[in-house]
């Protein structure tokens, strides 16, 4: 579809955006390009839509399930005791619920990690979003599990996909997934192209556990496991030292950052964004699970990262709102492979248009601040995913039935396993 903005802010100036099927094809002023679609911009400013580092989308079921926890009982007691339940159509469900509240907030791409792939795979496509869909590897330090683990990889990855989904790895941690099957994955990877998405080196227990059980801290094992390259994402990193951090910028690894799971696990607060983007690290943000961030709204994200950053540093100068905002789209695009992240020609038509009257963005002397630090999610208006409109006025088609839906199934799940 050829759709033709007129008359919205970017970058303080008013512009025509002209997107042409998947891409943005012109950015300027008195556009006069046929379209099928004429949206009005103005009152509105134009930005990318925001990019999900790391999430288990179908993790909004747990929503409020288990609150104020450390990471280990949470898992054990909480998490994993229901989760083995789980079937296909629940995660669908869960699933779905994740894409209504993303699109609600501006995420038009996400980096995603959890077990059923097919009706994973099934709600991203219906629901229009751009997605890394991980397909998640846990052996548990047991053979017949990681052969069960391989099979499951072969028939995820050959199921149809659309252009807007990729497919990736998804081992889930290193106290979790064998020496033998992290190299697995990634030797399989790189024969295919694959991202690998692991979490890594999230709490002090982890990293206690690592040395004791494998003789490295976290990042050195996988070093010594030669797992460190480009095509490896790590969520949180929050327990790196200065060597562990050239290790990873060396080798070209690519890192999110987990602010509102990392605070309410108690796991840590001291992500070292500073060291890591003078050593040139690829750094984004996450909202991880909504079981642990209890939402998927990367604006309260990127807050709450630069609030971060500067409370624990004592230092108000780290972290501001460009940069936080250059996190949630520029660079999650790229530490995805994606070109999105930019309006700019040639570039994917991921974008929202940002409501600009209400109080949050009055007086408007800084758009950047405001959409950081004075808004909520609900200021997108319209969200336009690779180059489809997935919503607009903050109308998003079967989102009643799909917020039904998960409910009944979160609260079958619990009642019937509890
Ligand atoms: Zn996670």
């Amino acid at each position: 579809m050829r759709i033709l903005i007129k008359n919205v802010q970017l970058n303080r100036h008013p512009v025509d955006i002209f997107i042409d099927g998947r891409f943005i094809v012109r950015v300027g002023n008195d556009l006069y390009e046929e379209a099928e679609r004429v949206i009005d911009g103005s009152g509105k400013a134009v930005v990318p839509g925001f990019v999900n580092g790391h999430t288990h989308s179908a993790m909004t079921l747990f929503r409020g399930f288990g609150d104020d926890l450390p990471l280990e009982k949470w898992l054990n007691e909480k998490i994993w005791p229901y989760e083995k339940h789980l079937s296909e159509e629940d995660v669908y469900w869960g699933t779905k619920l994740a894409c209504v509240e993303m699109i609600k907030t501006g995420t038009t791409c996400f980096n995603d990690m959890y077990m059923h792939y097919p009706p994973v795979l099934r709600a991203v496509e219906e629901m229009g979003l751009r997605a890394v869909l991980g397909s998640t590897v846990f052996d548990f330090f047991r053979d017949d599990i990681a052969g069960q683990a391989r099979q499951q990889v072969a028939k995820d990855s050959v199921l149809p996909r659309s252009g807007r989904i990729s497919f990736s790895l998804a081992p889930h941690a290193i106290y979790t997934v064998s020496g033998a099957t992290l190299r697995w994955v990634d030797d399989s990877a790189k024969a295919n192209g694959w991202l690998v998405h692991l979490h890594l080196a999230e709490t002090q227990t982890e990293y206690n556990n690592s040395v004791k059980n494998f003789g490295l801290s976290p990042v050195r094992y996988l070093n010594r496991l030669k797992l460190l390259s480009p095509r490896l994402i790590l969520a949180h990193c929050l327990y790196v030292d200065e060597e562990e951090i050239r290790m990873l910028a060396d080798h070209g690894v690519r890192v999110v950052h987990n602010p509102n799971s990392n605070l309410k696990l108690g796991s840590g607060h001291a992500f070292k964004y500073r060291e890591m983007k003078a050593a040139g690290i690829l750094t984004a943000i996450g909202t991880d699970g909504a079981a642990t961030s209890n939402n998927l709204n990367m604006l309260e994200a990127a807050k709450i990262a630069a609030l971060l950053q500067k409370g624990w540093r004592n230092d108000p100068t780290v972290m501001p709102a460009g940069e936080a905002l250059q996190c949630i789209t520029e660079n999650g695009a790229a530490i995805l492979n994606i070109h999105a992240g930019k309006i700019e020609a040639g570039y994917l038509a991921d974008l929202c248009l940002i409501d600009l009257r209400s109080s949050a963005f009055t007086p408007g002397f800084n758009f950047v601040s405001n959409l950081i630090y004075a808004t909520y999610g609900n200021c997108v208006d319209t969200v336009i995913c690779d180059g489809n409109i997935l919503m607009e006025n903050r109308s998003l088609k079967g989102e009643d039935e799909i917020v039904e839906q998960a409910g009944k199934t979160a609260d079958k799940l619990i009642k019937n396993h509890g």
